[in-house]
């Protein structure tokens, strides 16, 4: 058992922002030109999903022309369900941000005028699936997130105004009088053992992220368990669009590696995908081709062998660049050349075998255009929130700058809501606001391993209503035994660790998701159903929102 507890009101500040990925950290930057900011994350500051993204950041750069074009191909991946203001909102005010991001110092990849690199000092614009313009920037090659990662924690840190708690986690929201006014952290890693704070705040901001590790296959890092969402459906926040989780068409396919995202800007540079027969299988799939629609790229991987709810159907699928030439490809994938390296594979010369990994939530807490949640006090921006920007499938390279944009509207958003003082007192004795506590062997590993291979199994790449309803039933035998395992190890005020906070939420978020898969009736976009294989627009196109409570309700509604 862990230790016993010890909480009392820390302190308060002016805003807490839960996460310091692009969204947490963009927002951080705003607000600290007016107030203290307390910027939360669970590991060391730099793990997010962020640090990992691979290909680029799209925007719209060389005039309205490409604004217009940028706002049809996000509405085109989004299959008839995009949010058109949030659309407008992300690809109008995409390039200020991103000239903002270089003048604060990040450094993308510029032409160094040899052939075929670009003018010298001219920005590299790269192409991705299902833009119909070159107008991705990326950095190092490969490793765009860390260096956008890089340069806003630079600006963050110098910044008197900001401070960060690392290896802490947002445990619960704190609410009074129907308003989000601090939250309970767990610090989980501190040296004196893990001791539970809470902290008051004029406004919070989840920007905690997205939940692949709901799913067994996922290119996401183990931070990513939707902590954020789940404990603002539990503070009485609303979700939307849960149903729609993006599946990577290309993660490397190694037993035992993790499953490394193969980036879209591989197939950007020409690979082919062949199936162990050698076929070019696309050509039967989409006119696109290995640029279609990740959705449709995705599915066609499953129904060629990898991927799909039967674990036993894995014939091979690979991506094949060994025909590519004209360009240096270590030099271009220098991480992803690396990786493979380290695995006895090249890009020029080894066909790379590939499956899909769930990859992205384009679903979350649902927001205004300005994270506004349905909770006073209450902020969301970033993967972990739902604007409706990206509809039933986010386009390629959309989310770094749907975390810079919309982090930036929700911190101007707090500072023209957020009341002048917001104190809120010591919690009282007995409050019992944490829960059961964790016995290191109670089992709840094993549980999430379940939930994470029930969940790829059954609300995974192709769906239909046994599936999602044996998912239904295994997600509810789950969270029963689960709660058979908090309240038998201890009394009610024993601190919680981060395994328990995790597997709570990963058991809300799944139930959020198979609800919502259920309950849309139709395919489109990342969410296809095997019984209902066709798009539905007069009963559906319209948003899910998802309301926690014992039944778990969802309704549809028209933004
Ligand atoms: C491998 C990979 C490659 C990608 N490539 C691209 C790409 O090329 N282009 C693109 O646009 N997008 C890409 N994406 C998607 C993109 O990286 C993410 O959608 C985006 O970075 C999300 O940013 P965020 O700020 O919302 O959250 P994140 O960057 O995920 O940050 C979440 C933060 O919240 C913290 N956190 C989580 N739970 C808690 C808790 N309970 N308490 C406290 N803190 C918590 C985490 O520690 C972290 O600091 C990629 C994603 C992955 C995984």
């Amino acid at each position: 058992m862990l230790a016993s507890k010890v909480m009392s009101l820390v302190e308060n500040v002016d805003y807490l922002v839960i996460g310091a990925g692009v969204a947490g950290l963009r927002a951080a930057i705003t607000l600290a030109d007016r107030g203290q900011v307390l910027v939360v994350t669970k590991e060391a500051v730099g793990e997010s999903n962020t640090h990992y993204a691979q290909g680029g950041i799209a925007v719209a750069l060389s005039g309205p022309e490409d604004v217009a074009l940028h706002l049809e191909d996000t509405e085109y991946a989004g299959d008839g369900l995009v949010f058109r203001p949030a659309a407008q909102v992300l690809v109008s005010e995409g390039p200020l941000r991103v000239e903002e991001l270089i003048r604060w110092g990040t450094r993308f990849d510029r032409g160094a005028g040899e052939p075929g690199t670009g003018h010298p000092g001219e920005l590299l614009l790269a192409r991705e699936a299902a833009h119909s313009l070159p107008r991705i920037l990326h950095a190092n090659g490969d490793a765009t997130g860390a260096e956008i990662s890089r340069s806003l924690l630079a600006l963050a840190r110098q910044h008197p105004q900001i401070r960060f708690a690392d290896w802490t986690m947002l445990q619960r929201i704190v609410m009074k009088d129907g308003r989000a006014v601090g939250a309970d952290l767990l610090f989980h890693a501190n040296t004196r053992g893990p001791r539970v704070e809470r902290v008051g705040a004029r406004a919070i901001l989840i920007a905690s992220g997205g939940a692949g590790q709901v799913y067994s296959d996922t290119t996401n890092p183990p931070v990513a368990t939707g902590d954020g969402i789940a404990l603002a459906a539990l503070a009485g926040a609303e979700l939307a669009d849960l149903e729609f989780y993006q599946f990577h068409p290309t993660a490397l396919a190694l037993p035992g590696v993790p499953r490394f995202l193969l980036s879209e800007a591989l197939r950007g540079e020409g690979a082919y995908l062949r199936n162990d027969r050698g076929e070019r299988f696309m050509e039967r799939y989409h006119p696109k081709l290995e640029l279609a629609p990740r959705d449709v790229v995705a599915r066609a991987i499953a129904r060629e062998g990898m991927g799909g709810a039967d674990p036993e159907a894995t014939r091979p699928v690979y991506l094949d660049m060994r025909h590519v030439t004209g360009i240096d490809l270590a030099a271009r994938f220098p991480g992803i050349s690396r990786f493979l390296a380290g695995h006895g594979l090249s890009l020029q010369r080894d066909l790379i075998p590939v499956r899909p990994a769930a990859h992205y939530l384009m679903g979350g807490i649902r927001t205004d255009l300005s994270g506004r949640t349905t909770v006073a006090g209450l902020y969301a921006a970033g993967e972990a929130a739902c604007t409706g920007v990206h509809g039933a499938n986010r386009l390629a390279s959309n989310s770094l700058l749907e975390g810079l944009v919309f982090g930036a509207r929700a911190a101007e958003a707090i500072l023209a809501d957020a009341p002048e003082v917001s104190r809120i007192e010591a919690v009282e004795a007995g409050d019992g606001a944490l829960g059961g506590a964790l016995n290191p062997d109670s089992g709840v590993a094993a549980l999430v391993r379940d939930l994470r291979a029930a969940m790829w199994r059954n609300a995974g790449l192709l769906r239909d209503e046994t599936l999602l309803r044996s998912g239904l039933k295994e997600q509810e035998a789950i969270g029963e035994r689960m709660r058979e395992i908090t309240e038998s190890t201890g009394p009610n005020r024993d601190l919680p660790g981060r395994a328990l906070i995790e597997a709570q939420s990963l058991i809300a978020v799944a139930r959020a998701i198979l609800l919502s898969a259920l309950a849309r009736e139709e395919s489109r976009g990342a969410h296809y159903r095997n019984d209902f294989p066709k798009r539905d627009d007069a009963k559906f196109a319209r948003h899910s929102v998802f309301s926690a409570g014992a039944a778990g309700d969802v309704r549809f509604e028209q933004w």
